[in-house]
């Protein structure tokens, strides 16, 4: 699985960093980033979570 994040949209509150921070991180520009190319299933709920908590809806499943 492949996530993205649209820095576009990203406000940068860090609620992705705080539910699943084996897949993101904050970087000094204050924007989220994926740090995992290829993300394992066991990882998914997390995502998930994620892109539910996200206020602006920023962050997608890009391939399964
Ligand atoms: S939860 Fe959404 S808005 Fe907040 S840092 Fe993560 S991607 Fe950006």
């Amino acid at each position: 699985m492949r996530v993205s994040v649209d820095r576009d949209l990203c406000i940068g509150d860090g609620s992705c960093v705080e539910v699943c921070p084996e897949v993101f991180e904050l970087r000094d520009d204050g924007l989220a980033y994926v740090i995992l190319d290829n993300i394992p299933e066991s990882l998914r709920d997390k995502v998930n979570e994620a892109i539910e908590i996200c206020p602006v809806e920023a962050i997608r499943i890009e391939e399964d």
